[in-house]
């Protein structure tokens, strides 16, 4: 079975650890490969060479690190199809879902080559007594980042792009899931002149994040995924005197008012509801019809379009959307289904019974549509991670928007209206960090800020966005006078009598 190692130093290592777990192809369920666990002392290792190489990195000029970030945005570019491929075999999705994920890691690039302008300080001249104050951002050391399994080369990018712009070195530990698509960035960055160890790559679970958040020479973390694990390294971050931006869990909802272009409305509902087979944190989990009539028209304009749907292998160029990414995802999934049945919701597509010819082992759940979901059923109150999506009836706009704003999750929020009134009250009033009007999947591009509001993300920063500059960078500020020669001695001699 082949061994995914470590990536310190500049190379690949099975590390000390004895620990190994599973790597998955979720379109045949079969083991493909095994992953090195990292112990502590593989961690100590990664974040010495981090150190070490992060110090010279730290000084080299703005230029000589936007020429690396520039290089590497060409060498992604280059390898898009074979990146595509290597998530699609460990996390299951479709080849062009797995480029469009891609895509999204390029935008990360090409915002952090703007690191200089972003991080540039303030200056006033003569604050008094003729003291001038300025600013400087520099490096914060070595960054921790945890990743999720749904985006195995867009979230690294998105941390460590502005992370190594900004002259951070950075410790990437991904999920174990989808180790692979770490370490070809990690090979991608050395062939793009990063210095070896400022990119390093450890593998594992609990054991090396725990190991991570106390590590005294680790002074951030960011980190992307679930909301339960989310608060706990940011806790144990905190606790541990590091910055940390936690970027966690959600339950987006979709508000469509009755004078919605309700076909619009069932097409982006479809495609931002089940794309990826809905592992996705913005993914729209709930429709919110205001109005009866309004409910009964997107259900008949949902029922063809879900049916339509094509579920497949990750290679299948046919499919919508591929597997669930493991085993017990797909349980869990299954599990949240019969309990919302049980508590009284109805079934409108029922996706559980899917086989798709020729891997019948994945881990396939067919589009699943709920109605009459409400927000007493874990269903409503829980993030589902699958193709299983809830039908939920409003009697009005101040409805819609309560309810919303009653869940614990606030990362996006979508409404679909002609009223552009009603649009801006909900863009007002509506508590989530990513709002959508007629657009349903509100990620932003890469020059803002990303992130969520209530339990969608702990801690101040921004992923991306100049926001992320700020957050890989630490401020000092500084006030500076140089006192006027003394006639008959010599400039410095008298600067420095003063
Ligand atoms: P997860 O929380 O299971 O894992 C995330 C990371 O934490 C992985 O690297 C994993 O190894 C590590 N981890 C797992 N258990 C741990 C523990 N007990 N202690 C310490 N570390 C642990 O999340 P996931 O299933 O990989 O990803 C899906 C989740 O991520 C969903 O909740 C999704 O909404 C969220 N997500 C959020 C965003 C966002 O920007 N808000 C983006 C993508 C995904």
């Amino acid at each position: 079975m082949q061994l995914i190692p470590h990536f310190i130093q500049g190379q690949t290592t099975a590390g000390t650890g004895p620990r190994r777990g599973p790597v998955f192809n979720p379109s045949t369920a079969r083991q493909q490969a095994d992953c090195a666990y990292a112990d502590r002392a593989t961690l100590d290792q990664a974040v010495a060479s981090a150190v070490a190489a992060g110090r010279h990195w730290a000084r080299a000029s703005h230029n000589a690190r936007q020429q690396v970030v520039f290089k590497m945005r060409e060498l992604v570019l280059r390898d898009i199809d074979a990146l595509a491929r290597l998530i699609g075999q460990e996390h299951g999705k479709t080849f062009a879902d797995a480029r469009g994920e891609v895509s999204r890691g390029i935008e990360a690039l090409e915002f952090a080559t703007a690191a200089p302008v972003v991080t540039k300080g303030e200056y006033s001249r003569n604050v008094g007594g003729g003291i001038d104050v300025y600013s400087v951002r520099q490096p914060v050391g070595v960054v921790g980042c945890i990743t999720p399994f749904n985006f195995p080369v867009m979230i690294p990018l998105m941390m460590g792009a502005m992370a190594i712009a900004t002259g951070n070195a950075v410790v990437l530990k991904p999920s174990e899931k989808v180790p692979s698509s770490a370490l070809a960035l990690a090979r991608l960055w050395q062939e793009a002149g990063l210095p070896d160890g400022v990119w390093n790559v450890v593998n594992g679970d609990k054991e090396v994040v725990d190991a991570l958040l106390q590590h005294p020479d680790v002074p951030a973390i960011s980190f992307v995924g679930s909301t339960a694990i989310g608060e706990y390294v940011y806790r144990q971050g905190t606790a541990h005197n590091k910055r940390v931006g936690s970027y966690t869990g959600g339950k987006n909802h979709m508000v469509v008012l009755e004078d919605a272009d309700l076909e619009a409305a069932a097409d982006a509902f479809v495609s931002a509801g089940y794309g990826s087979a809905s592992q996705r944190c913005m993914a729209v989990s709930l429709l919110v019809a205001v109005g009866d009539t309004t409910a009964e028209r997107l259900r008949a304009l949902l029922l063809p379009r879900i049916q339509a749907l094509k579920v497949g292998a990750y290679d299948d160029a046919q499919a919508d959307y591929g597997p669930l990414v493991s085993a017990d995802a797909k349980r869990a999934v299954l599990r949240a289904v019969e309990q919302c049945l049980g508590d009284g919701a109805q079934m409108v597509i029922d996706g559980r019974g899917l086989r798709v010819p020729g891997h019948e082992d994945g881990f396939f759940v067919g589009p699943t549509l709920l109605d009459g979901v409400t927000p007493a059923m874990d269903f409503y109150k829980q993030e589902v991670f699958g193709p299983v999506r809830g039908l939920m009836r409003v009697a009005s706009l101040d409805e819609a928007i309560t309810l919303t704003n009653s869940h614990e999750y606030g990362n996006g929020a979508v409404i679909f209206t002609r009223d552009g009134r009603a649009a801006s009250r909900f863009v007002g009033e509506v508590e989530a960090g990513m709002i959508g009007v007629n657009v349903p999947v509100p990620v932003p591009v890469g020059y803002y800020n990303f992130g969520g509001l209530r339990r969608s993300k702990f801690g101040e920063a921004h992923m991306f966005g100049p926001d992320a500059a700020r957050f890989y960078t630490k401020l000092k500020t500084v006030s500076q006078r140089w006192p006027e020669p003394q006639a008959g001695r010599p400039a410095t001699q008298a600067s420095s009598l003063a």
